[in-house]
């Protein structure tokens, strides 16, 4: 009797069994993926503004330039690149006080979901995912994320800035119109919290960072899926899910406000390297992806952001959420192997 293998988190208290009894391999997730039928009239396409609120943040193309702007007036240009505009139903919602007078949190258990909660909607073509994506386009995004994180994090009550995108209906896309999300929090919600304190308890021990510790050891792993002058992809090593990848910059940084043009180019490149890796495989699976990142300065020693991609391949059930803890029938080990073989033909 051989036992599933029981890994934990590099950093989380997380586990995974990694059961590979019906060994099965990442391809035979791929599956014939139903047509969504685009419902009537999308509000993210070009021509139809006005039916979201106004953007904070748009890209306009005016005579071969791009230029930073925002809509005004009641007016809602349509010469737009990228568009970030207020979510219409907005899971935290701003301060209706200027001065920012109301406490957020009430008790230890109660508080105001005070925040932002942001569309950034990532090109006027519909379908321009990031794997098909026009890299020029993919770097306007990336741009766009950077520019919104810098905003949203320098004000006084925000604490954390999730970005994140949902592919498809099943990973939670309601829109399937080209787009991510930026939610900024009033604390650090838990698992991004439990990375930085156990990163600075490693950087406390080691007086190092334990990102840049995993960089080194992924690189010389079986589980490396793509290493490039400025980042890496790998599986990690207890993945929760098949196909599971994250992408480190191998330049040290707590956040993305440190990054040079030509890195944001590479992270562009790398992204859809990635994810057209991952729809070529398996078939453009749903997925999931955000940003771990920390806007806090003294984090800047210990933390080091990432990203990291979640296919939807299989459907967690009662052990999981009974649990919070998982169950990945695909090794890492292959997962990555797969990945890179896709990535190389
Ligand atoms: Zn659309
Ligand atoms: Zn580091
Ligand atoms: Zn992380």
């Amino acid at each position: 009797m051989v036992y599933n293998e029981l890994r934990k988190d590099y950093l989380l208290n997380r586990w995974v069994v990694i059961a590979t009894e019906r060994s099965r391999r990442p391809t035979d997730f791929a599956k014939q993926r139903a047509e969504s039928a685009q419902n009537g009239v999308c509000p993210l396409c070009v021509g139809n503004e006005h039916m979201t609120p106004p953007a904070v943040m748009l890209y306009l193309k005016q005579n071969g330039e791009i230029r930073k702007d925002k809509d005004h007036d009641g007016k809602r240009p349509k010469n737009w690149l990228v568009r970030v505009i207020p979510n219409l139903y907005p899971a935290f919602g701003p301060y209706k006080h200027a001065d920012y007078r109301e406490e957020i949190m009430k008790s230890e258990s109660f508080g105001y979901a005070i925040g932002h909660h942001e569309v950034l909607v990532e090109s006027p073509n519909h379908d321009e995912d990031p794997a098909d994506a026009e890299l020029s386009q993919l770097k306007l995004v990336v741009n766009a994320y950077i520019d919104r994180f810098r905003e949203l994090s320098a004000k006084p009550y925000v604490k954390y800035v999730s970005i994140f995108r949902n592919y498809g209906q099943e990973a939670g896309a309601s829109l399937s119109h080209a787009h991510s999300q930026i939610i900024a929090t009033p604390f650090v919600p838990r698992i991004p919290a439990e990375e930085m304190a156990a990163s600075k308890n490693f950087y406390v021990k080691h007086q190092k960072c334990v990102f840049c510790d995993i960089i080194e050891k992924e690189t010389k792993s079986p589980r490396l899926v793509l290493d490039n002058s400025h980042f890496v992809v790998f599986a990690p090593y207890a993945s929760v899910h098949p196909l599971e990848f994250w992408i480190l910059p191998k330049k040290h940084g707590a956040n993305l406000l440190g990054l040079s043009k030509v890195e944001k180019e590479a992270f562009a490149e790398t992204l859809k390297t990635s994810l057209k890796a991952l729809k070529d495989l398996v078939n453009d699976p749903p997925y999931n992806y955000g940003f771990h990142l920390s806007i806090n300065s003294e984090a800047e020693d210990y933390y080091h952001w990432h990203l990291e991609v979640y296919p939807r391949l299989s459907i967690w059930a009662g052990f999981e959420k009974n649990t919070g803890m998982y169950i990945n029938t695909v090794q890492p080990e292959t997962s990555a192997a797969e990945l890179r073989k896709t990535i190389q033909a």
